[in-house]
């Protein structure tokens, strides 16, 4: 994934069971992307 912002390739910041947060080393732009069939909402 990269950074919408930036275009630079973004790292893993954190994962969980329900997402996969991802930083830009560039310009610290946090994506979160939450998984599929782990929904917070019903
Ligand atoms: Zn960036």
């Amino acid at each position: 994934m990269n950074c919408p912002a930036c275009g630079v390739r973004m790292s893993y910041n954190d994962e969980t069971t329900k997402l996969t947060e991802f930083v830009c080393p560039r310009c610290h732009e946090t994506i979160i992307e939450y998984k599929s069939r782990a929904r917070m909402a019903p």
